[in-house]
C-alpha cells in the first residue's frame, strides 16, 4: 500500500464513491466525499437486484464470470453482516430462445469452478418441463443495501473521510499542476484538491470540466418490481437463462423479492451522445411510472405456474448505466478512465457491486504511474 498525502475529492456517495473514499483515506489521503442526495447509497446502489454475483449470470463473458468468482468470496468476507444466504438460488435454462444450452451452462460452470448440482425434484417440479430444459441449484447470495450503507458510513467515519451531503458538484476548475483544482458545488462554494475521483454512475458525464468518457454509455430507465412470492417459492430465487427471460431475488431491506424481466424491466433506453442535453436523473424524474409488472408476471408464469399468485407490492425505478461495448456479451467490467485533458481526474463506473476490488487495483496502478 502506498502512502497518499493528497487532498482528494470523491464525487458521488454510492457504493463506489464511499468505498473509494475509504480506500484512499486509509492510505493517508485527506478525502472529502460529495453527494447530491441527503443520504449515502440512495441511488443505483440501493435500487438494484441485490445479487452478489458468483459468475453464473455471465456465460457469454468468461472474464466477467471469472472476476465475479474471485471477487465473490472477498466481498462475502468483507461485508458478511450485509449478506443474505437464507435462500436457494436456482438457475434454469430455457428450451427456446436461450443463448446457452444446459450442456453449455454446465461446461461453463465447470470452467469457472462455480458449484452447481441438478435441482432436487421438489424444486425442478416448480418449472414447466415444456419450456425449461434444466434447473440447477447454485451458490449465489443477496446483499442488503441498507446494511451496506450502515457499514460504509461506519468505515468512512473511522477512516476520517469528510462527507458533504446535499451537495451536487457542478464544475471542476482545472489548473496547471501542482496548483490545486477547484471543486465547485451548486452554491458556488469552492474546495481545492489535488485529485478528483468521479463516481457518479449515471451522472458520470454531467460535471462541467470533466471530459466525457471515451467509452460510450447506455442509460436505461428500469423498473424493479417488488413482490411477495407465493408460499411454494418462499426462500427461493430464480434466474432463467439466457435471453428474454426473468429473475427474482430476495430484497432483504424490504423483506420482499425483486422481480425483473429482460423485456419489460427497461422502460426506455438511450445511448449518450455528446451535448445531447439529456440528464439521466431528470429523465427518470419525468418518466411515466406505470408498472410493467402485469406483462412480466404473465410471461413468467408460463415457466413457473405458481407465480400466478405472486403479488405486486411496489416498484423501484432507477437509471441503469452500462458500457455500450458490452451490449453483445453482457460483460460487466469496470470503466476506469483518466480524464483526457486533466490527468488528475479519474472517472469510474463499477457495473456491479463486487467489481469494487477491480477498482482498487486500478487505483493502485494509477498512483504507481
Ligand atoms: C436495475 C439495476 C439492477 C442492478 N442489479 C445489480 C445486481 O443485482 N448486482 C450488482 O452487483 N449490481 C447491480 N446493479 C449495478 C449496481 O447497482 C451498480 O454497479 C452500483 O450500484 C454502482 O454504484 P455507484 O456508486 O457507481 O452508483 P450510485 O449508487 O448510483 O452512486 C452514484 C452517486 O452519485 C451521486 N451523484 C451523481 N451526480 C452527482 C454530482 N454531480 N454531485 C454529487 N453527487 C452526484 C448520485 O446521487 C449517487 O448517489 C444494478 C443496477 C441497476 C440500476
Amino acid at each position: 500500500m502506498v502512502q497518499l498525502n493528497h487532498a482528494i475529492a470523491v464525487i458521488g456517495g454510492g457504493f463506489y464513491g464511499c468505498s473509494v473514499a475509504e480506500y484512499l483515506a486509509k492510505q493517508g489521503a485527506e478525502v472529502i466525499l460529495f453527494e447530491q442526495a441527503s443520504d449515502l447509497m440512495t441511488r443505483a446502489s440501493y435500487n438494484n437486484q441485490a445479487r452478489l454475483h458468483n459468475g453464473y449470470h455471465y456465460p457469454r463473458s468468461f472474464s466477467t464470470a471469472y472476476r465475479s468468482r474471485l471477487n465473490f468470496s472477498r466481498f462475502l468476507h468483507d461485508y458478511r453482516p450485509a449478506i443474505a444466504t437464507n435462500f436457494v438460488k436456482l438457475y434454469a435454462i430455457a428450451r427456446l430462445s436461450s443463448k446457452v444450452s444446459s450442456r453449455q451452462f454446465e461446461y461453463f460452470c465447470q470452467n469457472i469452478e462455480a458449484p452447481f448440482t441438478p435441482a432436487r425434484t421438489s424444486f425442478a417440479d416448480l418449472f414447466s418441463p415444456r419450456l425449461i430444459a434444466a434447473v440447477y441449484e447454485t451458490q449465489e447470495y443477496a446483499f442488503d443495501a441498507a446494511v451496506l450503507r450502515r457499514l460504509l458510513a461506519e468505515r468512512l467515519a473511522k477512516a476520517g473521510v469528510k462527507i458533504r451531503l446535499d451537495t451536487p458538484i457542478e464544475q471542476i476548475i482545472s489548473s496547471i499542476s501542482p496548483a490545486p483544482m477547484q471543486v465547485i458545488d451548486h452554491q458556488g462554494n469552492s474546495t481545492p484538491v489535488e485529485y478528483v475521483f468521479n463516481c457518479t454512475y449515471s451522472g458520470l458525464n454531467g460535471v462541467v470540466g470533466i471530459t466525457p468518457t471515451q467509452l460510450k454509455l447506455k442509460h436505461e430507465i428500469t423498473e424493479l418490481s417488488l413482490i411477495q412470492l407465493p408460499p411454494e417459492l418462499e426462500n427461493i430465487a430464480v434466474t432463467v437463462m439466457d435471453g428474454p427471460f426473468f429473475s427474482f431475488m430476495p430484497f432483504p431491506d424490504r423483506g420482499l423479492s425483486t422481480f425483473t424481466h429482460v423485456r419489460y424491466t427497461p422502460h426506455a433506453a438511450w445511448i449518450e451522445a455528446a451535448n445531447d442535453g439529456l440528464n439521466p436523473y431528470e429523465m427518470l424524474k419525468n418518466c411515466d411510472r406505470a408498472t410493467n409488472f402485469g406483462y412480466m408476471i404473465r410471461d413468467a408464469q408460463r415457466y413457473i405456474p405458481c407465480l400466478e399468485t405472486a403479488t405486486h407490492q411496489d416498484s423501484l425505478f432507477e437509471i441503469k448505466t452500462v458500457l455500450v461495448r458490452n451490449e453483445g456479451d453482457d460483460g460487466r467490467p469496470i470503466l476506469f478512465e483518466v480524464d483526457a485533458n486533466e490527468p488528475r481526474i479519474v472517472s469510474m463506473l463499477g457495473s456491479k457491486i463486487d467489481n469494487i476490488y477491480d477498482a482498487y487495483t486500478a487505483i493502485d496502478d494509477y498512483f504507481k504511474h
